[in-house]
């Protein structure tokens, strides 16, 4: 039987690092649409340009832009039993896209896990948080242990300053997306929670497949909630 899997909740709720832990546990990939479009990064086309300014402002990529990324991404042999979709759907056309998608393929989405968490934690957590280069996480604010944060002001007082982090163990630099350093961004992207993705709950809550899931606890217990909604299922 195959599983699909959306992982909802505003940015900061832990939808990435919570994917992973599924991915490791029931064996189907994460698919992340802000990976696959960070991703892209590497390439110098047109429109990998255009995906790299959208996201820096916070703003949603197009949807045909989007639904063809996923559905490229849902052909490949690692996701043929399922697969658990982090920040896709993100509105109500993506949300349509996806069901006729499955559908043809005879599947369904089987849940949807909404990561609950207050807008002034997600907030914190966005701008707080850097990452090394194997993916591991401290955030300014929550996670500090072995890494030195400093405030750099900028010398002709016209920006804001700059947060900079470093590892303590070996001093290597450590990585602040953009649309995490940009508070207009992080704004930008919780009003497109508020106004947009989450209208979507109430599309999937009529078919009963909407869990939610307290984001505010630490990650193993949020794990735990998680697990055993899908061992539920
Ligand atoms: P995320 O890593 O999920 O926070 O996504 C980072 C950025 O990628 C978003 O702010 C959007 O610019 C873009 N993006 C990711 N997923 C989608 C989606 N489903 N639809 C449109 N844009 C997206």
């Amino acid at each position: 039987m195959s599983l699909y899997v959306i992982l909802m909740g505003v940015q900061g709720a832990g939808k990435g690092l919570q994917a992973k832990l599924i991915e490791e546990h029931f064996g189907i990939p994460q698919v992340s649409t802000g990976d696959l479009f960070r991703a892209m990064r590497a390439r110098s086309d047109d429109l990998a340009r255009k995906v790299q300014d959208i996201m820096a402002s916070g703003k949603l990529v197009d949807d045909e832009t989007t639904n063809a990324i996923v559905v490229d991404r849902l052909t490949q042999a690692d996701a043929r039993n399922g697969v658990i979709l982090d920040g896709y759907p993100r509105n109500q056309a993506q949300a349509a896209f996806l069901e006729s998608h499955l559908a043809e393929k005879g599947a369904r989405v089987n849940a949807v896990l909404l990561l609950e968490l207050d807008l002034y934690t997600a907030f914190k957590r966005a701008f707080g948080r850097v990452t090394d280069a194997d993916g591991g996480s401290y955030n300014y604010y929550y996670n500090a242990d072995g890494v030195d944060f400093a405030w750099t002001n900028d010398d002709s007082d016209c920006f804001p300053p700059r947060l900079e982090a470093s590892l303590r163990a070996d001093g290597s630099m450590l990585r602040r997306r953009p649309d995490d350093a940009s508070a207009d961004a992080i704004i930008q992207r919780i009003d497109t929670y508020l106004d947009t993705t989450r209208a979507l709950i109430s599309h999937f809550e009529s078919g009963g497949r909407v869990q939610k899931i307290n984001a505010d606890q630490r990650i193993e217990a949020v794990w735990t909630d998680i697990r055993q909604a899908l061992e539920s299922l």
